[in-house]
């Protein structure tokens, strides 16, 4: 499979909304960058020329995901913890700019491994920002628009309040993580100044995500696929906005670039509601395919007393006013692309990375 082109690059960044102004190379640290994310954006760096690292325990990322970018010259693989201090530090020798992307994601893992994720993503956000700080590299922190809870506001802006249940639903420990990690980045930009900007993706989806720890966009489309009846949890009038990755990540990268964006947060998604009873019915025209759709009630997918947010619409005016935000991918281009990765048979070789 060919690599994506400069050309492509700069194409990417132009229907994104942001412009080709840009650093000159150096050397980036992306901590999950064998993730959904951090694969696109280790791509995407390599063709803008720089020198990247990527660091990660490949808990939920491949090496399959690295494929495209396997046996890059100016690509190092890392395998290890966001919570080992010292391959934190190692991993950060000679890096500018750190984007922090390793997590514990998925609402499956979060449910099912509630400790290990609220691990990772404290304690390992908290080494990462500490390293930056040594080596005074810039850093982006991706949260998630999960801390905005139960929320159902038309156009969440950044300042909106946070609506959580109770702390002892594993749920919304990760909201509750993601959130502290927020408030650990905006205190080191203030107290340490270090050049820290916060995001928070809005069910960012597209390519090489996957539906085993929950996401419900490549669930869909393999059990379209696979002739399965496509289970819509709850009552299905549940909204989302999804939003392409390629979409996603110029932003993240212009924003850190930025540096008055510095010490700030920015909502990253799209405007274009569906719900998901809609959803399941799109990816089955998308198909082609007629599987049934079936209502699964919460308690049966997720376990007793799990908390849905009903609606979840950003604002993102903040992010389009600092980089030119502006996404151009719509929901039928991302199923298309989803569907299109999923009906292709696999033939990239996976990066090999020592254990
Ligand atoms: N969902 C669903 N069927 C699935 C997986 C998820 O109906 O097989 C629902 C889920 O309950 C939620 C929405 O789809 O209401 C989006 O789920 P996802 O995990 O992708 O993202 P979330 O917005 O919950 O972080």
């Amino acid at each position: 499979m060919s690599r994506t082109t400069n050309l492509e690059t700069a194409e990417m960044q132009r229907k994104a909304g942001i412009s080709e102004k840009g650093w000159a190379p150096m050397k980036c640290l992306v901590t999950g960058g064998a993730g959904f994310i951090g694969s696109h954006l280790t791509e995407y760096l390599l063709d803008l020329g720089h020198e990247v690292v990527v660091l990660d325990d490949f808990s939920t990322g491949s090496e399959l995901n690295l494929a495209r970018s396997a046996g890059h010259e100016r690509l190092t693989v890392v395998r290890g913890s966001i919570c080992d201090a010292d391959i934190v530090k190692r991993s950060m020798a000679g890096v500018g700019a750190v984007y922090h992307l390793a997590a514990a994601v998925g609402v499956f893992t979060i449910l099912s491994k509630t400790l290990d994720s609220l691990h990772t993503n404290l304690r390992g956000t908290e080494t990462v920002l500490e390293a930056a700080r040594e080596n005074g590299a810039r850093i982006l922190v991706a949260s998630t628009s999960e801390v905005y809870g139960k929320n159902t506001k038309i156009g969440l802006t950044e300042e909106d309040d946070r609506v959580l249940g109770s702390p002892l639903k594993s749920r919304w420990s990760y909201a509750e993580a993601k959130a502290l990690d927020e408030t650990l980045a905006y205190t080191y930009a203030m107290e340490h100044s270090v050049g820290a900007v916060i995001v928070r993706p809005f069910n960012t989806v597209g390519p090489r995500q996957t539906g085993t720890y929950g996401m419900v966009i490549p669930r869909f489309v393999s059990q379209a696929l696979a002739g399965e009846p496509l289970t819509v949890f709850g009552s299905g009038e549940q909204i989302r906005c999804f939003c392409h990755v390629l979409d996603v990540v110029p932003a993240l990268i212009a924003l850190l670039e930025d540096e008055t964006a510095h010490g700030k947060v920015f909502n990253l998604g799209s405007s274009e509601q569906v719900s998901i009873g809609e959803l399941a019915e799109r990816v089955r025209t998308a198909t082609g395919l007629v599987s049934p759709i079936v209502q699964v009630p919460y308690e049966q997918a997720y376990g007793p007393g799990y908390e849905d947010m009903q609606r979840r619409v950003p604002d993102c005016g903040r992010a389009r006013a600092q980089v030119g935000f502006s996404p151009s991918r719509s929901l039928d281009d991302i199923l298309a692309s989803v569907i299109a990765e999923h009906s292709a048979p696999t033939t990239a070789e996976p990066v090999c990375v020592p254990r």
